[in-house]
């Protein structure tokens, strides 16, 4: 997803978690701690797999202004069936991490703090996972909203991970570093045109960008999920029988968009594409039991899909 003001603003406001909706601690209103842990490891055969948050920001009404095609009433129901009180929700960013013969691999980079004042967390929570941004040999990402490509690079301008190549979707590259598309872009969408170029300034000599379906890195392939962005991209870690898949921002929040797939989110750039690629993703999900990433998922961020009634659910894995 991308940022917005309202979103940014939500964030000091309560949140809607079932234990702390009717606290009376006024610290506990001004301040929604991340829930869940900020860090979550396991293995993909023999590559060791970490998520880490970079934190949340918090939509104070997602009833309006979130969901396009379904109305406050819909919205409002889809909360009450996950069993989320009150009308304000979580949206956190984590990142992943590989690590194995590739080096250490990092897919997206968080939001280097442009999320609000619960973000910015990722070098602390990368600190603790025992993860360096120097080790860092490579980072592939997902598509180019901000979000995503903010941690890239520091207040000055300069590069976090100057040890890193670069991987990007030739066709998320081709689509924000085209002038032809910033100047037909809308007002509201062409400053992530320059974000673009900027975060990606200081690695200018270390970009590749790969085919729909290349290997990225060893036991790392991309699965093209376009729609959400022009070249949006999954990440199937896979070692021998095991295997992960990082979905981005393909499903963002569950209980919208596994429960009602055909929903998309504002930040859906094709969404007919989007909702093609998001049911896909869900059937081969359910059906293979895999075990799915999301970068919006409250952490630890990872589990497996289920149908359930006419879509589907996330089971999360046990922290
Ligand atoms: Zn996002």
């Amino acid at each position: 997803m991308q940022m917005n003001r309202r979103a940014v603003l939500g964030a000091t406001t309560l949140l809607a978690v079932p234990g702390l909706v009717g606290a009376r601690d006024a610290a506990a209103q001004a301040a929604p701690p991340v829930v869940g842990p900020a860090v979550h490891r396991f293995q993909v055969g023999a590559l060791r797999v970490t998520v880490v948050t970079d934190g949340t920001n918090v939509r104070q009404d997602v009833r309006q202004g979130l969901v396009v095609n379904a109305s406050a009433e819909q919205v409002s129901g889809a909360l009450q069936a996950a069993g989320i009180q009150g009308v304000a929700m979580r949206n956190p960013f984590n990142v992943t991490f590989v690590e194995g013969p590739g080096g250490l691999v990092a897919i997206d980079v968080g939001t280097g703090g442009i999320g609000g004042p619960q973000t910015g967390a990722m070098h602390a929570n990368m600190r603790e996972a025992g993860l360096d941004p120097a080790r860092v040999t490579r980072i592939v990402h997902t598509h180019f909203h901000g979000d995503h490509i903010g941690g890239l690079t520091n207040a000055e301008g300069a590069a976090i991970y100057p040890n890193a190549t670069i991987a990007v979707p030739e066709r998320e590259w081709a689509f924000w570093m085209d002038a032809g598309e910033e100047s037909r872009a809308s007002e509201a969408r062409r400053p992530a045109f320059a974000n673009a170029r900027r975060r990606f300034g200081p690695y200018a000599q270390k970009v590749e960008r790969f085919a729909p379906d290349a290997q990225v890195a060893p036991g790392i392939r991309a699965v093209a999920t376009n729609g959400h962005s022009p070249g949006h991209t999954s990440f199937l870690i896979h070692d021998g029988n095991e295997q992960a898949l990082v979905i981005g921002d393909a499903i963002t929040t569950p209980a919208f968009f596994m429960a009602n797939p055909e929903w998309y989110p504002v930040f859906d750039m094709d969404p007919t594409m989007a909702v093609e690629t998001r049911k896909r993703l869900l059937d081969r999900a359910a059906t293979e039991r895999m075990q799915v990433i999301g970068y919006h998922f409250d952490m630890p961020a990872t589990g497996r899909v289920e149908r359930a009634g006419t879509g589907y659910r996330l089971v999360p894995a046990t922290a």
